[in-house]
């Protein structure tokens, strides 16, 4: 866009993270379609730091959208990827209860997973479990078969040369500064890294700036605590470090991430072992809230390694101290404060805004019938 100039589209997408990525594919098939991102190119937040994991729904509260986008996206996710060259592999995964765990933990999954109809679910003995990965000191397991892992950047390569080849307009190191809305359409104020500001009128506006979706919502006159027709679109950010595995003999060391019992209560599924589609293996994420204030800073740090390696020993015994690195760091959009109930995603459809609000995991899963429910909103 040049200084001064005027855009005009059917629909502007704010974020060109997955979720803004896939509803531009989606959108740009029926409608003119401009996409705004402030960094240089797509997936430079949250949609690049994350385990890259295929969920299979197995936690989330039955009935929530978290649930049933999840289940719908897992498999239309590896067709995706099959059908756009995207590397995804269905390793499955491995839930381990181990020793000291306490009883009845693990059966209370897998009461989970069925009431959610969790698809190749398992109960392992722990002679099973070891069998399928002899390193992890399993007493008893469950398999989920529906569960994977896919090149988070190359799907979201994928959905941008989608969402270009259907005729969407990109438009990165642009930042959407201001939006108000005038009668039946929407007004933003764009500034490209020059300080050069351009005019973009659209009729519909979808909101898929994860950590910067409230900033954008309040620009253009919501409350943020929401009230009697508006839900609240107030987010915090809660930080998920990661190590890596880097001595070589951990090399293949398992074959599919293996988690530990769930810890939903420190806003995570506790530190897991996950691999990535060209075999490394990494340790996290941890959870940890942050200030309201804060700003989320994605260099990594080694401030956590005695944590990291207890954590990560009860599931592989043999690590030590010096066989991990600092790895990536990631931030949850979450709607729930510390402390308060898990809250679901947020798809809110008011006068041809959308807003996509606390879009944490496993919004990489659910990304495209997210943006199924988006086209159907507007429609
Ligand atoms: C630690 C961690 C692990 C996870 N693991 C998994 C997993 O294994 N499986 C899974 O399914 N999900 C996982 N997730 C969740 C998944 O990564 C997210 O749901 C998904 O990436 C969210 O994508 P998004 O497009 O909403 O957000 P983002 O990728 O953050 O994109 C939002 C974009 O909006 C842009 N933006 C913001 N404000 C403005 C503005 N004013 N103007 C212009 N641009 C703007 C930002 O620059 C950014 O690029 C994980 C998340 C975390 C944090």
């Amino acid at each position: 866009m040049t200084s001064d100039s005027v855009v005009d589209a059917d629909v502007v997408i704010v974020g060109a993270g997955v979720i803004g990525l896939a509803v531009a594919a989606e959108l740009a098939r029926t409608h003119s379609v401009v996409l705004v991102e402030r960094h240089e190119a797509y997936a430079r937040e949250t949609s690049s730091h994350n385990s890259g994991v295929i969920h299979a729904g197995i936690y989330y509260a039955t009935g929530s959208l978290k649930h049933r986008l999840c289940i719908a996206g897992n498999p239309a996710l590896y067709a995706w990827c099959e059908a756009h060259h995207v590397t995804a592999r269905r390793t499955g995964k491995l839930i381990v209860a181990l020793d000291g765990d306490r009883d009845g933990a693990l059966d209370a999954v897998l009461q989970q997973a069925r009431a959610n109809a969790v698809p190749s679910i398992e109960a392992l003995t722990a002679a099973e479990a070891r069998a399928m990965e002899p390193e992890v000191p399993a007493t008893a397991a469950l398999y989920s078969g529906s569960t994977g892992i896919v090149d988070a950047i190359g799907y979201a390569r994928s959905l941008e040369a989608a969402a270009r080849a259907a005729g969407a307009l990109l438009a990165y190191r642009h930042e959407v500064r201001r939006v108000e809305r005038l009668n039946d359409t929407f007004r933003l104020e764009v500034s490209d890294p020059d300080g050069a500001v351009s005019t973009v009128r659209c009729a519909a506006l979808v909101n898929a700036a994860g950590h910067g979706a409230p900033a954008l919502a309040a620009s253009l006159g919501y409350s943020l605590d929401g009230d009697a027709t508006k839900p609240p679109l107030r987010q915090h950010a809660n930080r998920g470090r990661y190590y890596d595995v880097v001595a070589p003999e951990f090399a293949r060391a398992i074959s599919r991430p293996v988690y530990p019992l769930p810890r939903h209560d420190l806003g995570g599924l506790g530190v897991h072992l996950t691999i990535d589609t060209d075999g490394s293996l990494h340790l996290g994420p941890d959870a940890e809230w942050l200030p309201d204030d804060a700003a989320l800073d994605y260099r990594s740090d080694d401030a956590r390694r005695d944590e990291f390696l207890a954590s990560a020993q009860r599931l592989l015994p043999r690590l030590r101290a010096e066989d991990i690195a600092p790895g990536q760091v990631g931030y949850r959009p979450k709607r729930n404060a510390a402390g308060e109930p898990e809250a679901d995603f947020l798809i809110w459809h008011n006068r041809g805004y959308v807003h996509l609000g606390g879009i944490e995991s496993p919004g990489l899963t659910a990304s495209l019938p997210i943006a199924a429910e988006v086209a159907r909103l507007l429609r």
